[in-house]
């Protein structure tokens, strides 16, 4: 049975986190709507954005920008907000705030202050897509944007390529590609994964089976617009071979550019953390196969 919330919304010094569409102007709730047009203050990343959807549900209430380059400063003055009484909602350009977008510092500080926090659902482009996806939602994990470069990113993308739920990442279109063959190279190109475009808009999109069909899919047709990929996990017994693979390729990485063997296997221990028997171990095996290719 459907019960309503009999409260009634906004209620005065309570935070609202508000879901606003993803794209399809449609998924705007009703309480949502609701709650936007009767706030008296809206903090948003983009004003002049999330304007034309406050001005078309009727707000009159007082919109103040709130966004990665100035949250730290906004807080204290978004609280004092609720001291004073009034009702804010916070949002974001699109989807849940706090999801890849400001509002959760937000949030952490209301419940520090001691505010009441409540979140008026919407939709989410990593739920939409991994639920859209095909592939198992009973266990999944969160990655958002990935560094772009460097060997915080080489990490993030060694710690998915073994990751057994299914992981959902956010990508930039002029970014995919790269992704994608990175991710080939670590979980192999059979690794299950679905692209998901624009979804909610006129254009949606989804594209899989797998890495090596999604990576030629978009070699032949440039990626636009957003995108969210949903990756299955790794199966139990490929984890030794992914990672043999990977910390393989760091340690010939290592020796090209001039280090020694034992040289590559100290500095990349100390740089991760991996013990250096198995990394020798890599070596010794990369030592075989090499001698083994002269001898035949
Ligand atoms: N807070 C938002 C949410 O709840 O989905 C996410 C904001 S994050 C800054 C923006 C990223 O979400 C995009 O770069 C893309 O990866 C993903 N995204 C947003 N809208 C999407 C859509 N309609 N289709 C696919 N992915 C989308």
């Amino acid at each position: 049975m459907h019960i309503l919330n009999q409260r009634l919304e906004p209620a005065p010094g309570v935070l609202y986190v508000v879901g606003t569409p993803i794209g399809n102007l449609g998924d705007l709730s009703p309480r949502a709507k609701s709650v936007l047009a009767k706030a008296s203050v809206i903090a948003s990343e983009d004003t002049r954005h999330s304007g034309k959807l406050l001005k078309s549900l009727g707000s009159t209430g007082k919109q103040i920008s709130f966004h990665q380059h100035n949250y730290q400063s906004r807080i204290p003055k978004l609280l004092d907000i609720l001291k004073e009484g009034k009702t804010l909602a916070v949002i974001s350009d699109a989807g849940l705030p706090g999801i890849s977008d400001p509002g959760e510092e937000l949030v952490a500080a209301a419940r520090k202050a001691l505010y009441e926090v409540i979140c008026v659902p919407g939709p989410c482009a990593a739920i939409t897509a991994l639920v859209s996806s095909g592939l198992p939602s009973t266990k999944f994990c969160f990655e958002g944007f990935l560094p772009s470069k460097g060997n915080e990113r080489k990490l993030r993308l060694a710690s998915i390529a073994k990751e057994r739920r299914t992981t959902i990442i956010y990508e930039a279109p002029h970014r995919l590609i790269k992704l994608m063959k990175e991710l080939e190279e670590l979980c192999g190109g059979s690794r299950r994964v679905q692209v998901a475009k624009e979804l909610t808009k006129l254009h949606e999109e989804q594209i899989g089976p797998d890495i090596s069909t999604v990576l030629d899919y978009f070699l032949e047709h440039k990626p636009k617009g957003e995108i969210t990929i949903i990756l299955d996990g790794k199966e139990d017994a490929k984890e030794n071979q992914i990672n043999d693979i990977f910390w393989e390729k760091e340690l010939n990485n290592l020796i090209a550019e001039g280090e020694s063997p034992s040289q590559a296997v100290r500095k990349l221990a100390k740089k991760t953390g991996l013990s250096r028997s198995m990394l020798y171990s890599l070596i010794h095996k990369k030592t075989k196969v090499n001698y083994s290719k002269e001898t035949n």
